[in-house]
């Protein structure tokens, strides 16, 4: 990696439950789980440490499904451990949790996770990440994991951990869900995920137009990447409103990364019933319906192994905190 840049990779793409098979292989069947590595400001490659480290191997993790369990087998592989993870959860719903106890550097002493949630408080964070440990659901329990494991509660607000500044909202998805802006070195990457406009029925335009959610356009303001849900299409959608957990219809999301003005929309949290062929044509639906309104924003559909290099920008400055 350039020395200067902010990497993003994904890891999961998937929505809901895991969807593997040889329709699904090209754009992938695990679920939600990105990574997003940020140089040092005193050395290549790394973060600091919690501590303040320079240089010590470091990173973000966006969620835990599936996805997590091929980035554990990778980091193992390129030989980079021991790291200091920071794991920024949107919610524990399984899909974004269930990768979590197959992590392998998580049972290797000498690594250190630090996980991150909008929701409840550090206790009920690791209550939830120990329930899904218990024997009766897997062999393991979280306390005998080698890896030192800390939780904490990362409210809605505004927060520096690790040369970043990052922004929590509460996002509309049942069970405390958050999205998340990390701001980098003069970038800006936006996450949010499981989430579905307001409903407003009384509204000029119907439950097909609702209006775009204050908090996502707040976290994706002038980014230059917004990772979105975008699991429905706009008639899947309209079956669904006041369902409870609904995702976000195609056209709302396309509408609100115009609407944000950010540089690059990236649709995420695939529907696990769209086959490859299915979001080739979800994509290029997407991209049309920017055509029609002029804008030139670039869209893209999320995709295991997708990586994208954003450079810092000249003069910016890589914050040590
Ligand atoms: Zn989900
Ligand atoms: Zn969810």
């Amino acid at each position: 990696m350039p020395q200067s840049a902010v990497r993003l990779r994904f890891w999961g793409v998937r929505g809901s439950i895991p969807s593997p098979g040889l329709e699904t292989a090209r754009y992938g069947g695990n679920t939600s789980c990105i990574t997003l590595e940020i140089p040092s400001p005193d050395g290549p490659g790394g973060l600091e440490g919690p501590g303040g480290e320079a240089g010590s191997p470091a990173l973000f993790i966006l969620d835990a499904g599936t996805g997590i369990r091929s980035l554990g087998i990778d980091l193992l592989r390129n030989k980079r451990l021991p790291i200091t993870a920071y794991l920024f959860l949107s919610h524990t719903h399984w899909d974004h949790i269930q990768g979590f106890p197959f992590f392998a550097p998580a049972f290797i002493p000498g690594n250190h996770i630090i996980v991150h949630g909008g929701m409840g408080s550090d206790n009920e964070l690791a209550s939830v990440l120990t329930g899904q440990m218990l024997h009766r659901y897997f062999p393991v329990s979280l306390s005998e994991l080698g890896a030192v494991i800390q939780f904490q509660r990362t409210e809605p607000g505004e927060h520096k951990i690790a040369g970043a500044h990052i922004t929590v909202a509460e996002l509309h998805h049942p069970g405390e869900t958050v999205g998340y802006r990390f701001d980098v070195g003069g970038l800006a990457v936006a996450y949010c995920t499981d989430t579905e406009p307001y409903p407003d029925p009384d509204g000029p335009d119907g439950p097909a137009h609702p209006p775009i959610d204050e908090n996502v356009l707040r976290l994706a303001k002038g980014a230059d990447i917004l990772i979105h849900d975008a699991q429905y299409t706009d008639a899947e959608y309209v079956t669904k409103v006041g369902w409870g957990h609904s995702h976000s219809p195609l056209r709302y999301v396309v509408r609100t990364a115009i609407e944000a003005q950010v540089k690059q929309l990236i649709l995420f949290h695939h529907d696990p019933i769209r086959t490859d062929d299915h979001l080739d044509a979800f994509l290029a639906e997407a991209r049309a319906m920017a055509r029609e309104v002029g804008a030139s924003i670039q869209i893209d559909a999320a995709a295991e192994g997708m990586e994208i290099l954003l450079p810092v920008k000249t003069g910016a400055v890589l914050a040590a905190v």
